[in-house]
C-alpha cells in the first residue's frame, strides 16, 4: 500500500515524500482511512510505530477540506493533548513538517516555559494546538484559548496521561470542546481504566491494534 492509496491530497503527499517516507506503516494504513471517514478511534500503538503521522496526516487533510467552510476566526480546530512537554513538542514538530505546503498553523502550549509567547501565538490564530493538560487549562482560565470550535480532539499516550494523574484535567478539557467533535485516543496499552475512560468519551469507535 502507498500513501496515494490512502487518498491524501497533494500538499500532504509532497511533505511526506520530502520527509523520506516511502510507504505507510501498519498503524497508518489502519488509522488514516477511519479518521478520514470521521470515525472516533481507539488505537493501541507504541511510540516508534509511526502513530503521530497516523493521526496528523488525516487531521491535516480534514482541516484542508474545511478551509472553504465559514471562517471560525482564530479558534483552534484540532487539539492534541499529550502528557509531557517533550512529547507535545515532538508532535508539534511533526505537524509543522507535514503541513509545510499548507496554510495551516500549529503551536504548542506546554508547561515549564514562558506562557506569554503561547498567548501571542493563540491571539494571532492557531489551527492545530498541541498541549499538555495543565498549561492548556491555565491558558483557558486566562481566556487565552477558545476550544468552542474544536473539530478533532486527540488524546495521545492516554495510559501515561492517566498514570500521571491527569484524568480530571483531561475530562475537563474534553467537556470544553463541542460534543459533536471527532475524538481519537491513542495509548501504548489499553488497561481497564483507559478502556473505561474511552467508553465515556468515544462514540462507536473503530478499534485499532497493531
Ligand atoms: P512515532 O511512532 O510517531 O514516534 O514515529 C516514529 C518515527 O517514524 C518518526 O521519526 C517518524 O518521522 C517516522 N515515520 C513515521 N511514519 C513513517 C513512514 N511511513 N515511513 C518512514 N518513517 C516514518
Amino acid at each position: 500500500m502507498s500513501f496515494k492509496d490512502l487518498q491524501l491530497n497533494k500538499p500532504i503527499l509532497r511533505a511526506i515524500a520530502e520527509a523520506g517516507y516511502d510507504n505507510p506503516t501498519l498503524i497508518q494504513q489502519k488509522a488514516i482511512p477511519a479518521i478520514l471517514e470521521g470515525r472516533d478511534v481507539i488505537a493501541s500503538a507504541q511510540t516508534g510505530t509511526g502513530k503521530t503521522a497516523a493521526f496528523a496526516l488525516p487531521i491535516l487533510q480534514r482541516l484542508l477540506h474545511k478551509q472553504d467552510a465559514p471562517k471560525t476566526g482564530k479558534k483552534v480546530k484540532a487539539l492534541i493533548v499529550s502528557p509531557t512537554r517533550e512529547l507535545a513538542q515532538q508532535i508539534e514538530q511533526n505537524f509543522i513538517t507535514y503541513s509545510t505546503h499548507t496554510q495551516l498553523r500549529t503551536a504548542a502550549a506546554v508547561g515549564g516555559v514562558a506562557i506569554e509567547p503561547q498567548k501571542e501565538a493563540l491571539k494571532k490564530g492557531v489551527d492545530i494546538l498541541v498541549a499538555t493538560p495543565g498549561r492548556l487549562l491555565d491558558l483557558h482560565k486566562q481566556e487565552a484559548v477558545n476550544l468552542t470550535a474544536v473539530e478533532i480532539l486527540v488524546l495521545d499516550e492516554a495510559d501515561m496521561m492517566l498514570d500521571m494523574g491527569f484524568l480530571d484535567d483531561v475530562q475537563k478539557i474534553e467537556r470544553l470542546c463541542p460534543s459533536d467533535k471527532q475524538s481519537l485516543l491513542f495509548s501504548a496499552t489499553i488497561p481497564y481504566k483507559v478502556e473505561k475512560f474511552a467508553q465515556s468519551i468515544l462514540l462507536q469507535p473503530e478499534r485499532i491494534a497493531i
